[in-house]
């Protein structure tokens, strides 16, 4: 038996940390959506009761360290599976670039795991099972848009974005989230965004107040680093995207643009000095 199961990029609309909190963690608010950007998991049970994990991408681990791993490791011992499965990923989604990846592998790993062996573990139980493999992946098992808090593992669900286009540029520079969070002084952080206005935008449905509420403190970190990427967000911008922000720590840039017309030019433009561009839909 075979089946599989998809799993979207997710993209930041607005990122804050209020706090580092004694257990280690910061204390986040962010406003998160999926993108129509996916890896595609194939699941096949095994005759032997192992876990194979197998990929095109030669530039991820394929041993205990893959998120899809651990997800069918936990599943595995939490209901006491004595079978075996081979999880190959067609990894589409860039890697370490912001847009949660790892995390969206081991949520899809999860819900197809969960129809493979006919468990019916309920969706309350997955989110549980996700926060233990990342701060990321109960959204993505829940999916769609919410309001993420705690360390991002407590979700209200809030209305999806307009549909619009996504344009994604991802600079060849690799950014670790560890290290982002590690260099951010969050007493001094000069603006915070606000979820309250984004989540107002969401509600009224409006599109450009959707953009004007974009922002993610961890740029204050990540753009001193890397100047090459406050020059992307500038350019998506000059070539007309409505609005633009990084995803998550980075170094991913994506722009929001709802002209369908203003697309191949904002996407040939950088695709002049950028060799990952992107134009998607949002997933809604
Ligand atoms: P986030 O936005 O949640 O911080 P990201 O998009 O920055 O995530 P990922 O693509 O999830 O980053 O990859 C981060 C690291 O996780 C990689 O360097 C890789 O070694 C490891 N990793 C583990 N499992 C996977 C997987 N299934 N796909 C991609 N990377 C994985």
């Amino acid at each position: 038996m075979k089946i599989y199961e998809k799993a979207p990029a997710k993209i930041n609309l607005m990122l804050d940390v209020l706090y580092k909190r004694p257990d280690g963690f910061h204390e986040v608010e962010m406003v998160m959506t999926m993108i129509d950007l996916a890896d595609r998991l194939e699941l096949s049970e095994q005759p032997r009761d192992t876990i194979i994990i197998t990929s095109q991408a030669g530039y991820i681990p394929l041993d205990e360290k893959n998120l899809a791993f651990q997800a069918a490791k936990v599943i595995k011992e939490r209901y006491d599976v004595r079978k075996g499965v081979h999880i190959h990923l067609d990894k589409k989604i860039p890697v370490a670039a912001g847009l949660a990846g790892g995390s969206s592998d081991a949520a899809a790993a999860l819900r197809g795991l969960n129809r493979l062996w006919n468990l019916n573990i309920p969706q309350k139980e997955l989110l549980a099972l996700g926060a233990e493999l990342g701060s990321d992946v109960p959204f993505c098992v829940m999916g769609g848009s919410a309001l993420a808090t705690g360390r991002g593992e407590v979700l209200t669900p809030v209305p999806n974005p307009p549909q619009c286009w996504v344009i994604l540029a991802k600079p060849p520079i690799n950014v670790s989230t560890a290290e982002v969070y590690g260099r951010l002084r969050s007493e001094s952080i000069r603006q915070h965004p606000s979820a309250k206005d984004m989540l107002s935008a969401l509600e009224s449905g409006r599109f450009l107040e959707v953009c004007q509420s974009l922002g993610n403190v961890l740029e204050e970190v990540t753009l001193k680093m890397h100047p090459e990427v406050l020059q992307l967000k500038e350019t998506m911008l000059k070539l007309g995207a409505d609005g633009a922000l990084m995803s998550g720590s980075g170094p991913t840039v994506f722009g929001l643009v709802s002209k369908e017309s203003k697309v191949p030019r904002i996407y040939n433009g950088l695709r002049g000095f950028c060799k990952e561009v992107y134009a998607v839909r949002l997933l809604t």
